[in-house]
C-alpha cells in the first residue's frame, strides 16, 4: 500500500507514469513541470531523455531530488551519428538545417527498442501508463505491446488543439497553394479565419510528410490528451475539443505553477546565461509594474534587422525593459550594433539578457508590467499566471492563434501587428515590425490609458483563475488527483 504523498490512500501498487518529451524546450520544460507535478500528487514518474539533454536538466535533476520527489531521469543514447547527425546534436535547437529534421525525428524513432527494452525491466513497479509527446508517434506500438494507456502532450492550449483537430481531419490545407488565401476553421464554436501560412502545419519540411501522418493516426488513437491550460480559461474550445476528439481530455495545468519559489524556478529548462541574484537585485530596484519584458522562446531566431528595429522601438518607448537575446554567434553584427552606442544610451532603464535567461523568475517578479512575447504556449501561460498584459509578436507554427486567444478571446493583450510569418529555420530578411510599432505598442500597453488598464485588470482576473484551478479542489488539482487514480487502478488491475 502507499499513500499519495502524506494526502490519503490512493491505491496497493503506485501509478507509474512514462513521460517521453521531445527534445526541444518548448516541449521539454512543461513536461518537467508535469513530472513535479504527478509526483507532488503521490505517483512515481520516469522521465524519458537522453545524455545530451540530461546535462540541461540537471537542475530539474537535482530539484525533485532535494524535493524528495519519486521522479527518475531515464538516459538513453541518441543515434546521432547513425542518422547522419553531428554528434551531440540531441535537441532541436541543435538541428542546424532544415534537411536535418527528418534525420532527427527518425533518430528518436530508433529510441523505441531501448525504451522497450527498459520498461521491461520495471517488474514488480511496470508503468502504468506512457505521457508521449505527439511528435514521438512511435511510443503508440510500446503502449499497444504493454497493454498500458498512452496519453498525447501536445504542448498546445485547447483553442489551437481545436484548430488543428479541423484542420487535419478536413485536410484545409491540402489543396491551398497560396500562403495568404484565408481560411475560414469549420465548426469552430466562434468566427475564426487566418490565411494558410499563419495556421498550424503551413511549413513543408522535406521528408515530413509521412512522420506527420503518423504522428496524427497515433493522437487518434491515443486514450486521452494532457492540456497545460485550465478549464476556466478557455472551457468553450476545451469542451468542443473533447467531443470531436472522443477522448478524455485532461486539464492539469497551468503546470508552471508548480514553481513555488524562484530557485527552482530559475532551474527551469536550462542554466540560466546571466546570476540570477545579480538580476533579481536589478528588478527590485525598479518600480512596481514598470519594466516591460521581451523574450521569444527558445526557437523563433529574429533577424538582425528585425531585432534593430525592436531595439530602436524599445529605446523610442522610454521605458525600462529586460530584452532576451539569443543571436549570439549566428549573427555577430547584433553585437556589433548592440556595443556601437544602444547599450550606452539605454544603460539605465535595460537589462540585455544573452542566452537562456530565467523567464519565469522574472516575469512573476512584480517590477514586471508587461510581456512583450512570440506567443509560445508556454510563454502565454506563463504570462497568463503572472497576470501580465501581454503585447504578441507570433512568429510562427500555432503562436498566430494563441495571439487570437489572447487578444480576442481573453483580452489581455494588444498586437503588435506583425506582418508575416517568420518561418522557424527559413526566417526572412524581411522587417515584420516597424521600430513605431513597438514603440507605439509598448507605450500603450504600459501606459495609463483606459485600454490599458483594463487589460491589465482583465489580465490580473485570469491569473487568481489560475491559481484557483491549479490550487487545492480547483479544477486542475482535482483532474491530477483523478488521473493519477484512474491510473492506479489500471496498474491494479493488470498486476
Ligand atoms: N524559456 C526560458 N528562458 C529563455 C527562453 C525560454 O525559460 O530564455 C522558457 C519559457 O519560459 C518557456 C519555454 O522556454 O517555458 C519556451 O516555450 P514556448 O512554448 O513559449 O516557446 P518555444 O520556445 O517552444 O517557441
Amino acid at each position: 500500500m502507499t499513500f499519495d504523498g502524506g494526502n490519503g490512500l490512493i491505491s496497493s501498487a503506485r501509478a507509474h507514469f512514462v513521460l517521453v518529451p521531445m527534445m526541444a524546450q518548448g516541449h521539454t520544460i512543461p513536461m518537467t513541470d508535469m513530472a513535479r507535478l504527478l509526483a507532488e500528487h503521490g505517483a512515481q514518474v520516469s522521465f524519458i531523455t537522453t545524455p545530451g539533454n540530461a546535462s540541461r536538466l540537471a537542475g530539474f535533476a537535482t530539484d525533485v531530488e532535494t524535493a524528495g520527489l519519486a521522479v527518475r531521469l531515464v538516459e538513453l543514447r541518441f543515434p546521432s551519428a547513425e542518422f547522419g547527425l553531428p554528434d551531440g546534436c540531441e535537441n532541436i535547437d541543435m538541428i542546424q538545417s532544415m534537411g536535418l529534421f527528418v534525420n532527427f525525428m527518425e533518430a528518436c524513432a530508433a529510441l523505441r527498442e531501448p525504451l522497450m527494452a527498459h520498461l521491461r525491466e520495471q517488474q514488480p513497479s511496470p508503468p502504468s501508463c506512457i505521457i508521449s509527446d505527439m511528435m514521438h508517434w512511435w511510443t503508440g506500438d510500446i503502449a499497444r505491446e504493454l497493454h498500458i494507456p498512452r496519453l498525447t502532450f501536445t504542448g498546445f492550449c485547447g483553442f489551437s488543439s481545436l484548430v488543428r483537430h479541423i484542420l487535419s481531419q478536413n485536410n484545409l490545407l491540402e489543396n491551398i497553394t497560396h500562403e495568404n488565401e484565408l481560411i475560414t476553421i469549420p465548426g469552430f464554436p466562434t468566427q475564426l479565419e487566418l490565411p494558410k501560412a499563419k495556421l498550424p502545419g503551413s511549413l513543408t519540411i522535406p521528408g515530413m510528410d509521412k512522420i506527420g501522418k503518423k504522428m496524427i493516426e497515433e493522437e487518434l488513437k491515443c486514450d486521452g490528451e494532457i492540456l497545460n491550460s485550465f478549464q476556466e480559461l478557455e472551457t468553450l474550445y476545451i469542451e468542443s475539443f473533447e467531443q470531436v476528439r472522443r477522448k478524455k481530455v485532461w486539464t492539469i495545468g497551468p503546470m508552471c505553477l508548480c514553481h513555488r519559489d524562484s530557485n527552482t524556478m530559475a532551474l527551469r529548462g536550462n542554466n540560466s546565461s546571466m546570476d540570477e541574484a545579480q538580476c533579481l537585485r536589478w528588478l527590485d530596484s525598479m518600480k512596481t509594474g514598470s519594466v516591460i519584458f521581451v523574450s521569444f522562446g527558445s526557437l523563433a531566431a529574429t533577424t538582425p534587422q528585425q531585432l534593430v528595429e525592436l531595439g530602436l522601438g524599445l529605446e523610442a518607448s522610454k521605458k525600462p525593459f529586460i530584452w532576451v537575446i539569443k543571436a549570439g554567434a549566428k549573427f555577430p553584427e547584433v553585437e556589433e550594433w548592440l556595443a556601437d552606442g544602444f547599450q550606452e544610451r539605454v544603460k539605465n532603464r535595460c537589462m540585455i539578457i544573452r542566452g537562456w535567461a530565467p523567464q519565469v523568475m522574472i516575469l512573476w517578479h512584480q517590477a514586471i508590467g508587461g510581456f512583450v512575447t512570440h506567443c509560445g504556449w508556454n510563454s502565454t501561460i506563463e504570462g497568463i499566471c503572472a497576470g501580465m498584459p501581454m503585447i504578441t509578436w507570433p512568429h510562427f507554427a500555432e503562436q498566430f492563434l494563441n495571439e487570437k486567444l489572447v487578444v480576442d478571446v481573453l483580452k489581455t493583450g494588444l498586437e503588435v501587428g506583425v506582418k508575416g510569418v517568420t518561418q522557424w529555420g527559413n526566417e526572412q530578411q524581411e522587417v515584420m515590425v516597424t521600430r513605431n510599432a513597438v514603440e507605439t505598442a509598448v507605450c500603450t500597453l504600459m501606459g495609463e490609458g483606459e485600454a490599458a488598464e483594463e487589460l491589465r485588470m482583465r489580465a490580473k482576473d485570469y491569473a487568481i483563475k489560475a491559481r484557483r484551478a491549479f490550487g487545492e479542489e480547483g479544477s486542475s488539482y482535482n483532474n491530477v488527483r483523478l488521473l493519477i487514480q484512474e491510473m492506479g487502478k489500471k496498474t491494479n488491475a493488470c498486476g
